[in-house]
């Protein structure tokens, strides 16, 4: 083992949370401190507009497992969490989000459960979700169920990225080739043992969600996408429905008028009309989210980009902004 890898690296995406900060290092301090293992916090800074990268590099000042990694632009809390997870060097790895939704208390059991129960994932399993509006549970609920079925593995419900993985789980991320992954559906597809530790879900401590309603769909088709080529095969299904809708159609105006009852077929026109383009349509947009995937990784662009680490600033003390 190498003598400066810690036990425990707690990893941290931050997007314009300058609010939430304070409070959430004054809680996550004496707390990691207290675990009696060595340990990092790394924060990784998702190119906030605000404060924060300030407030961060401030508190790292007198803080020395204080790890700040800042990224150029907003790329995403999925992007954010690659790149602390490549960059954490902990023989375990603890995600959670800096808002305090997640308790900090938890980190303690997930790290006694991995060693008693000698498992690589401990997922953090939220018994009550009221704090999410009904339309977020809902979906949520729905979507989990459908990837559960596609990805072919028990995603536990009411998991989010609050979670401890071990050094093993940590590597098989990061070999992956695949940009845009979405860490709750990679890592239970992995198949590492697992356990799960159950947490009641508090109210964000300070500020607003930073999950906007489209990083939210991106997330679910991102998700979907990655793990499946089903929905391309609905499509199929879909336009072989409306080709036969359409077949039939045609035979029942074909009959009428060879039957001397032709009247105007202005219904059924339009009817037909909307039905196939309707149809059209959703095809199109499915494929459109394959191809725009294929284009993406064709690319191969960098799906975040480095712009700090204090680890590697031994002068860092001294930075001000
Ligand atoms: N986050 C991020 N980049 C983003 C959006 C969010 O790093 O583009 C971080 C955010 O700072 C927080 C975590 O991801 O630590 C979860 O975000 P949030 O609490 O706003 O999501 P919600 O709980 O509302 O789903
Ligand atoms: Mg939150």
């Amino acid at each position: 083992m190498r003598t400066d890898q810690p036990v425990l690296s707690v990893v941290v995406p931050m997007y314009d949370e300058e609010d939430v900060l304070p409070m959430f290092f004054e809680r996550m301090h004496p707390l990691l401190d207290g675990l009696g293992v060595s340990y990092e916090l790394v924060v990784v800074d998702d190119g906030s507009r605000d404060r924060t990268a300030a407030l961060l590099l401030e508190a790292a000042k007198d803080w020395a497992q204080l790890r700040v990694v800042r990224l150029l632009r907003n790329s995403g809390h999925q992007a954010a969490q690659s790149a602390g997870f490549q960059r954490a060097r902990g023989e375990f790895v603890v995600t959670i989000d800096a808002d305090l939704q997640d308790p900090p208390e938890v980190i303690a059991e997930f790290l006694a459960t991995a060693r008693e129960r000698d498992v690589d994932v401990v997922y953090g399993v939220r018994s009550d979700r009221s704090s999410d509006s009904w339309a977020k549970r809902t979906t949520a609920r729905m979507y989990y169920r459908l990837m559960c079925r596609l990805v072919g593995k028990q995603i536990p419900f009411d998991a989010g990225d609050f979670r401890l993985v071990s050094r093993r789980v940590v590597d098989a991320v990061n070999a992956l080739p695949e940009d845009g992954r979405v860490f709750r559906l990679v890592i239970p597809w992995l198949g590492f043992p697992s356990a799960e530790v159950t947490f009641v879900r508090a109210e964000r401590a300070a500020g607003a969600t930073k999950y906007s309603v489209s990083k939210m769909v991106r997330l679910a088709f991102d998700g979907l996408t990655a793990f499946s080529a089903a929905p391309l095969r609905l499509a199929t299904w879909l336009g072989l429905l409306g080709g036969g809708l359409s077949g039939l159609f045609v035979v029942a105006a074909l009959v009428i008028k060879l039957t001397g009852r032709s009247v105007p077929g202005w219904t059924s026109t339009v009817l037909a009309v909307s039905v196939i383009g309707a149809i059209q349509l959703l095809c199109l947009g499915l494929l459109g989210e394959y191809v725009a995937r294929l284009f993406q990784s064709s690319q191969r662009r960098p799906q975040f980009l480095v712009g700090y680490d204090s680890l590697e600033d031994p002068g860092h003390h001294t930075v001000t902004e």
